[in-house]
């Protein structure tokens, strides 16, 4: 018998993704100014990063950062619970908390390794776990890890989640969702999957990557925006690399969830806790997205905007309230057709294809930022406008 070559095979996985259209490339980014990018020798205006807010490069941060960094260094030298854990951390925390309105929160060093924590803590192997299949990668990758069972309901389904949690009533259940749909940019049925899961007795858990400085009024996030809080959601996880401009994750619940957490969530517990001048420029990033609610509501007044447009071209937009603006093109060759003519018009517009959407659902993932001009809005419909009619389906040729 021979042993395949690991090596080999996945050199032979690639090809077969690259015949297939499939392939991903990696680019690099000479310089970003605002939603500017300079790359490869082209200037491009981005509708595709995570910076919904404009806060990336804000002075306040770099300032907050330097500072930081002049005081204490760069690395934290190691995990938090071994010498880590530095004040600028514990602030951040309690900010994050404060603001959110839950007891307290918990840093992780990013969102995937936040979510892998949670349920693998939460988790046993035979426990449920209820998921929406849109679902952030990480949500499904962390019930699988943690080794429970995973079923998945279709999207926004609450009649559909409550079958799977009928399905086994004595196993301890999580049922988790994005808050905000990272691919769709729609809002989960949140109240009503609140109320189900404390008739079914799960505990509630929502990953608000994408609503966290872009819903609610004070920016806090999907969870406040729909009334709810931590009696209704006693899990919430967020990340500080969309809108706060940064990187870096949290997890907010009671006090007891988050001294369990720091107990047994492996990804927290044996990683080094993020650069203290880091939690630092994010204490600064949470003030701006907490004050200035001038940045929600010209992000929302360019997101009006924006549809109304596209609705008036007769774009296939999505129903989404949010940053996230997908028009889905159907195959992936088209959206890659489209997000390469948008480049040539000097617009830089990501196609997103299977397997991170389903087949046949590949689209133009836009999103949309505070540090965005009317104009620029405007300049994109227009480029959106010439897209060949045949690239476009449903747009009147
Ligand atoms: C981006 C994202 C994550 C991962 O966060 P990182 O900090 O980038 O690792 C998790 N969940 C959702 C919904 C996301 O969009």
């Amino acid at each position: 018998m021979m042993r395949p070559s690991l090596t080999e095979r996945l050199a032979r996985q690639h090809a077969e993704r690259a015949a297939a259209g499939l392939a991903r490339r990696l680019r690099t980014v000479d310089r970003a100014e605002g939603p500017w990018m300079q790359r490869e020798g082209q200037r491009l205006l981005a509708f595709c990063n995570n910076d919904y807010l404009g806060l990336a490069q804000h002075p306040a941060l770099v300032r907050a950062l330097q500072q930081a960094a002049d005081a204490s260094g760069v690395g934290s030298g190691s995990a938090h619970l071994i010498g880590g854990h530095r004040a600028e951390h514990a602030a951040l925390e309690e900010a994050l908390a404060e603001w959110t309105g839950y007891e307290r929160a918990l840093l992780f060093s990013t969102g995937y390794m936040a979510n892998l924590g949670v349920m693998q803590a939460l988790l046993q192997r035979d426990d449920l776990c209820v998921q929406d299949k849109l679902n952030h990668a990480c949500l499904l990758d962390g019930a699988q890890l943690a080794g429970a069972e995973l079923k998945r309901y279709p999207h926004a389904d609450v009649d559909g989640a409550a079958r799977q949690l009928a399905s086994r009533p004595a196993a301890g259940a999580l049922l988790a969702t994005d808050g905000v749909f990272s691919m769709d940019g729609d809002i989960a049925p949140l109240p009503a999957l609140a109320t189900l899961c404390r008739e079914s007795g799960a505990t509630f858990m929502v990953d608000d990557a994408h609503g966290l400085g872009v819903l609610g009024t004070r920016g806090e996030g999907s969870v406040g925006a729909a009334g709810l809080g931590q009696p209704e959601v006693p899990v919430l996880m967020a990340t500080l690399g969309k809108a706060l401009g940064c990187s870096g994750a949290f997890v907010a619940g009671s006090g007891a969830l988050i001294d369990g957490l720091l107990q047994s969530a492996r990804t927290y517990i044996y990683t080094t806790a993020m650069p203290p001048a880091l939690a630092a420029a994010t204490l600064a990033a949470l003030r701006l997205a907490r004050d200035e609610s001038w940045r929600r509501d010209k992000l929302h007044a360019l997101i009006a905007r924006f549809r109304q447009g596209a609705a008036q071209l007769g774009l296939p937009l999505m129903p989404s309230p949010t940053a996230i603006q997908p028009l889905l093109l159907g195959d992936a060759q088209a959206a890659l057709a489209a997000s390469q003519a948008l480049e040539a018009a000097g617009f830089l517009v990501t196609a997103i294809r299977p397997p991170t959407v389903p087949a046949g659902k590949a689209r133009l993932r836009i999103t949309l930022s505070a540090a965005h001009e009317e104009t620029q809005v405007d300049q994109l419909l227009e480029a959106l406008s010439r897209l060949p009619a045949r690239a476009v389906p449903g747009r009147p040729v």
